[in-house]
């Protein structure tokens, strides 16, 4: 794959400096400059070096000579691709391109390279950035969390496994940790198997966002879990795109449960048989492999200690949901909805939720609405009954899915509180989302990624700035954009985008998405990063339609159409229905009802508060932790080795922020090590300093500078560390040494 005598550059994030080693992709257990014998000369040639950064680029983008241009960017990832190297660095932000194929690239040995080592001493890995936050926990006690982002299909999922098996394989040797890693590791197929669908980008995409917190004690040994969620997209419950598919548990149920669960269920093992469920048919290879998944599903359960009484109640859950999807209405002679008396699916439904059949029929075709002390019986018609079914399908699934993550929890508590330490937190949240259509999904998506920024800027240049001040080296400001204006745009108290969307949906009468566009362009016409459709610049953007707005992210421009916004907030479910499903003799479901209807007097809070408070907890904890980047990239939309789409790719390191995130990092001093280090690397340049230098690593490094004759602007000496301010100057440095 590389050159055996080549030279690459690789950041280490623990130190917020870059070191030099020998041809890291292959070469890295070997000390550095361990093999060379006698000092050298410092006119290097720099031809050997060149022809491999050629081959392979840079392993940090700070590197590049030309840092500026997306172009170059770009290159260096091609490069890199076309070789198998899917992981480069700026800085501590780690870049990784899905290979779309298996690298042999985690394997034992693999994990044995980044174990114990110092960070600098590998090439960019996931494995580096995961041991450096578990030695930065364990031996310097500082809480951890790695934020992983990236569109759908890029590779975050996939990361934060690796993630977790590497620190699984890292804590190995400590004792009684089994069974915590066992739950943590099988908590994935458990949680994708609800959480996880076959879209048109990804054939296992996370319809949710997740962050993780591993618990560890004081010996660095895991003891428990924490998950939260967010977003779940519940409209996949009752429709998906043409190609696209429902969750995967429906088709693991059906593909793999065996004759007796399926008669218990009262289902068959078809999923065309099932409204929610039809999609082109699958090819017996998917049929296996949904089957085999349902073992694998069921075996994690049983870890989680999910026991059978349990289970029985989950799958009953499934399988409601499959018949509500194929209960049909009628319309009736009065020209309302009806459904067939001794239709199967209502028996069914009723029967698996144990609840009143009849009961269930009235709640699916009428309405109780209470008005001035009088409560009135108001049948639906047969387009709101379809309406109030499809509700109670994603009502069910998406909170029972937040109960499935709720009972993870519990089994993933600490049994020992008192001797568990700290924490590692892993955020796999969707991307930034531009498509051709952008709905209500897309704008908390987006905002979401709004609010990340937010904090990677305030971490960023604060750990820099904390960084300059403990080393004594004068700040120098660097300027770059900060989105806080986006985020007040869409956030603030009462002007808000949240609190107009909040105000319209629960101003009674007769708000419609219509008056929300209306009052939104009225309160934020004048913004910089809001944009009617009366302002749309025909010259440089598509025509916006009547019922669009846009928004300036600072990722781009994106266009969304306000149709079922109110909707979407509002998610209501019809009161009798919940009232219904608060008795059910499932337990899981009384329990999820329950609460809701204890406050059904109390209008519940909207979708878009509900997530916008989550949000805001989620940065709190964030906000307290050290952080580690890991972006991902998507290399092409046909899921296809090889292939690096440039347009694509060039779209992507837009919305990642990339560019800006190199930029503000070559601003100020490029690469800082340790006094130490670099002395043991560089000794050999001066004669002043080799074979050993006996005095203060840092004088010794004031001689080697002196020797490579560094101009001073060039750098910086800090309390423990040098700063270097230009690549080029290392690159020679590193050359001279290569010679
Ligand atoms: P979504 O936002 O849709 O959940 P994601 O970013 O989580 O997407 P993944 O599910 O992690 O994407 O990756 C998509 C697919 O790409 C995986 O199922 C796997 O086939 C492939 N893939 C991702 N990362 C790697 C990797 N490092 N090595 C090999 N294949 C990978
Ligand atoms: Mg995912």
């Amino acid at each position: 794959m590389t050159d055996q005598n080549s030279v690459n550059v690789v950041e280490n994030p623990g130190e917020g400096g870059v070191q030099v080693v020998e041809n890291g992709e292959s070469n890295s257990q070997e000390a550095p400059g361990k093999e060379l014998q006698r000092p050298f000369s410092i006119q290097g040639h720099m031809e050997h070096a060149l022809q491999h950064r050629e081959r392979v680029g840079v392993q940090d983008f700070i590197l590049l000579e030309d840092y500026r241009s997306e172009a170059a960017f770009i290159d260096n990832l091609r490069k890199r691709f076309r070789e198998n190297i899917i992981y480069t660095y700026i800085g501590n932000v780690l870049i990784s391109v899905n290979p779309y194929k298996n690298l042999p690239i985690y394997t034992e040995e693999k994990i044995q390279q980044y174990y114990k080592k110092a960070f600098f001493e590998a090439p960019p890995h996931v494995f580096a950035i995961a041991d450096n936050a578990y030695r930065s926990l364990v031996y310097e006690h500082r809480e951890q969390c790695i934020l992983i982002s990236g569109e759908s299909g890029s590779g975050k999922t996939e990361a934060s496994k690796k993630i977790l098996e590497y620190i699984a394989a890292r804590t190995n040797h400590l004792q009684n940790v089994e069974t915590v890693k066992d739950k943590l590791l099988q908590s994935n197929p458990l949680l994708e198997a609800f959480g996880n669908a076959k879209t048109h980008r990804n054939d296992n995409s996370s319809r949710f966002g997740k962050y993780m917190d591993i618990q560890f004690n004081y010996e660095g040994g895991p003891e428990g879990g924490h998950i939260l969620n967010y977003l779940l997209e519940k409209s996949r419950v009752v429709s998906h795109m043409d190609g696209e598919r429902n969750f995967h548990i429906f088709y693991q149920l059906l593909a793999g449960g065996d004759a007796a669960l399926m008669s218990r269920l009262r289902l068959q093992n078809r999923p065309d048989a099932y409204k929610y469920t039809t999609d082109i048919t699958s090819p017996v290879s998917q049929k296996n492999h949904d089957a085999e998944q349902f073992r694998i599903v069921q075996e994690a359960m049983k870890v989680i200690e999910i026991g059978e009484a349990e289970q029985g109640e989950i799958f009953a859950i499934v399988a409601t949901v499959l018949h509500l999807g194929n209960i049909k209405f009628v319309k009736n002679n009065e020209g309302y909805a009806e459904i067939l008396n001794h239709d199967p699916n209502t028996e069914n439904v009723a029967e698996l939720l144990k609840v009143d059949a009849t009961k269930l029929r009235e709640v699916l075709t009428s309405r109780t609405i209470e008005a001035s002390h009088d409560v009135v019986n108001t049948p639906l018609d047969v387009e709101q009954s379809q309406y109030a079914r499809d509700a109670l399908a994603k009502a069910i699934y998406g909170k029972h899915f937040n109960w499935l993550v709720a009972r993870l929890n519990a089994s993933l508590e600490p049994k020992d509180k008192i001797a568990m330490s700290s924490v590692i937190g892993i955020l796999d949240i969707y991307g930034f989302e531009i498509f051709p259509k952008n709905s209500f999904e897309q704008f908390c998506i987006n905002f979401c990624n709004e609010k990340l920024q937010q904090l990677f800027i305030q971490l960023t240049l604060k750990s820099e700035q904390e960084e300059y001040l403990r080393e004594g080296i004068t700040w120098e400001p660097v300027e770059y954009f900060n989105n806080i204006i986006i985020c007040d745009l869409i956030e603030a108290k009462h002007k808000g985008i949240i609190a107009i969307l909040d105000d319209e949906c629960l101003r009674p009468g007769d708000a419609t998405d219509s008056s929300l566009l209306e009052r939104l362009t009225q309160h934020l016409d004048q913004h910089p990063h809001y944009k009617s459709h009366r302002k749309a610049d025909t010259r440089t953007q598509k025509i916006m339609g009547r019922d669009e707005f846009c928004l300036k992210h600072y990722a781009g421009e994106v266009t969304y159409n306000v149709n079922t916004f109110l909707e979407k907030n509002n998610d209501l479910l019809f009161r009798d229905i919940q009232t219904l499903m608060a008795s059910s003799g499932n337990s899981i479901v009384a329990n999820c009802f329950k609460e809701y209807n204890l406050l059904s007097k109390k209008r519940p809070e909207t979708a878009i508060t509900q997530f916008k408070n989550s949000l805001n907890d989620l940065i709190k904890i964030l906000s307290s932790k050290e952080p580690s980047y890991i972006r991902c990239i998507k290399p092409n939309d046909a899921k296809m080795p090889m292939q690096f789409d440039e347009k694509l790719i060039s779209h992507q390191v837009k919305y990642l922020g990339l560019m800006e995130n190199l930029r503000v990092r070559r601003a100020g001093f490029a690469y800082r090590r340790t006094y130490e280090a670099f002395l043991e690397r560089y000794k050999c340049l001066s004669a002043e300093t080799w074979p050993n230098f006996h005095g203060p690593p840092r004088d010794g490094v004031q001689k080697l500078v002196e020797a490579m004759k560094y101009e001073r602007e060039e750098y910086r000496m800090g309390n423990s560390k040098i700063f270097i301010r230009f690549p080029k100057t290392l690159f020679e440095t590193e050359d001279a040494y290569q010679v």
